[in-house]
């Protein structure tokens, strides 16, 4: 199996130290084991992507002295392929449509008697289910949001036969340092993931949705990213299996944060790969600077 990886930058604005340590180590990991790094572009949310951005991703990456082999997979030429798996999982039953507005959930979820915080999953506030209807809707389906219907996603799991275990393969997670196998248990997610959001009004697919296919349609075989999305790779693991489609093997990395302990932030300019370009710094400095 030749070992494949990807850098999924979204172009929303500039890339930062954060970014050139996660497109770094991939390069690093892939060359290491004789194989290659993928870059994608995850402009699915069109509100906030920019071909400017998408354009410095390109000059960002060069600077570092990364290559990619071409073409580069851009999410906005794929939306067919999320519109088509959503219906896929639409006439399964597994999705229904949900008009609840974000305060809507946060007024539902934060009783005042339980102490007001409402429950924060992998994926935000874990939805109350307002929506969620008795039976799986059927007929056409609405240009609304569609949530997964986690309940039905998990039975149907726990009903395939001879299935593996829930879990996924995370490197360097065994105590001793090799990797081992994380497992997803069907109550967690039903209590700190819920029905996630697989589609936004309006848009072809949520994050969760795309990154599934596009890993599955770009064969890749590990996936490196930051520890922020070890969390998300749970629901991953759950539409890869409703799919069939392979589990790759992940590593999540530690993330950079700033002097204060903060994770950066793409606003967080002094940081950016644009201004240590732009002050002469050089990418071997970016590479001591991130630890690499
Ligand atoms: N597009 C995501 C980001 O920029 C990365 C997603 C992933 O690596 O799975 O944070």
């Amino acid at each position: 199996m030749i070992f494949r990886t990807r850098f999924a930058p979204s172009p929303t604005g500039p890339l930062h130290l954060g970014h050139a340590y996660s497109a770094m180590l991939a390069q690093d990991l892939a060359q290491r084991a004789g194989g290659e790094c993928l870059l994608r572009v995850e402009d699915i949310d069109q509100s906030r992507s920019r071909p400017e951005w998408e354009a410095q991703i390109y000059d960002d990456l060069e600077w570092l002295g990364l290559t990619w082999p071409q073409p580069v997979m851009r999410q906005s030429d794929r939306l067919d392929s999320y519109r088509a798996t959503l219906a896929h999982l639409w006439s399964r039953g597994l999705l229904y449509p949900c008009s609840c507005k974000r305060r809507d959930i946060a007024a539902a979820t934060s009783a005042p008697q339980e102490g007001g915080a409402p429950l924060i999953g992998p994926d935000g506030m874990v939805y109350p289910g307002t929506c969620r209807p008795g039976h799986p809707p059927s007929g056409p389906r609405p240009d609304a949001a569609l949530r997964l219907d986690m309940a039905r996603a998990t039975a149907l799991l726990a009903a395939q036969p001879m299935r593996p275990p829930l879990a996924f393969r995370e490197e360097g997670s065994d105590p001793s340092g090799e990797t081992g196998l994380i497992d997803i248990p069907f109550d967690w997610l039903l209590s700190n993931v819920g029905d996630v959001v697989l589609a936004r009004r309006g848009m072809a697919g949520s994050y969760h949705l795309s990154v599934v296919l596009d890993d599955a349609a770009q064969g890749i075989t590990h996936v490196v990213r930051g520890e922020d999305l070890f969390g998300a790779t749970a629901i991953h693991v759950v539409l890869q299996r409703l799919l069939h489609l392979p589990t790759p093997i992940y590593h999540h990395h530690r993330l950079i944060r700033d002097e204060h302990g903060k994770r950066l932030a793409k606003r967080d300019n002094a940081r950016a790969i644009a201004t240590y370009r732009a002050e002469g710094r050089t990418p071997e400095e970016l590479r001591s600077i991130v630890g690499l």
